[in-house]
């Protein structure tokens, strides 16, 4: 039996684009991708891969691969976030964030998620633990970014005493350069 590959994306209204069909599920794969890496520009809110046997009579012969809804992502808060089928493993289209979730190849109780702008991976017991694992990064990044930005108030003020310092060290060895002339 052969089959056919088809990306199919939609609108929140449910009005449905189809990207192509292709004999190969891989080359369904990448087209959707490709689409879902832009789909921050459109207004499409879900996606899916559907299959149809070819040359097969009776209304059995289509059905659906993968299904992908849209989210805010938890990391980078743009609508990029992938979500496919039941919680099954999602996805950060953002170029900038690219926040993953995924339960492990080897070990199914164990799910990861990572977060390749921050070289960030993490273990969790399910996908809601791992989403919060992405909002846990998001926490610390962004505590860790306005330390950076905005230093304590002791250490500014040892800056500006040393300014000071400078300051009054460079009059005196000005005033002290007028007296030895
Ligand atoms: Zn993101």
């Amino acid at each position: 039996m052969k089959q056919v590959f088809a990306p199919i994306v939609a609108t929140p209204g449910g009005s449905e684009t189809t990207l192509g069909v292709f004999s190969k599920e891989e080359d369904a794969w990448d087209v959707l991708r490709a689409f879902l890496a832009k789909a921050g520009e459109t207004d499409i809110v879900s996606g899916n891969i559907t299959v149809w046997e070819i040359d097969y009579v009776g209304e059995d012969g289509q059905f659906i691969l993968a299904e992908f809804d849209r989210n805010p992502c938890p990391v980078c808060e743009e609508r990029s976030f992938w979500v496919e089928g039941d919680n099954e493993r999602a996805r950060c289209y953002n170029l900038r964030c690219g926040s993953w979730i995924e339960q492990n190849t080897f070990d199914s109780s164990r799910w990861d998620c990572g977060w390749p702008a921050a070289n960030w991976e993490k273990r969790a017991d399910d996908y809601k633990q791992a989403f919060r694992r992405l909002i846990e990064m998001r926490a610390q990044s962004t505590s860790a970014g306005t330390e950076h930005r905005m230093p304590s108030r002791e250490a500014w003020l040892n800056e500006k005493d040393r300014e000071r310092r400078t300051i009054q060290q460079n009059k005196f060895n000005s005033l002290n350069e007028d007296i030895t002339e």
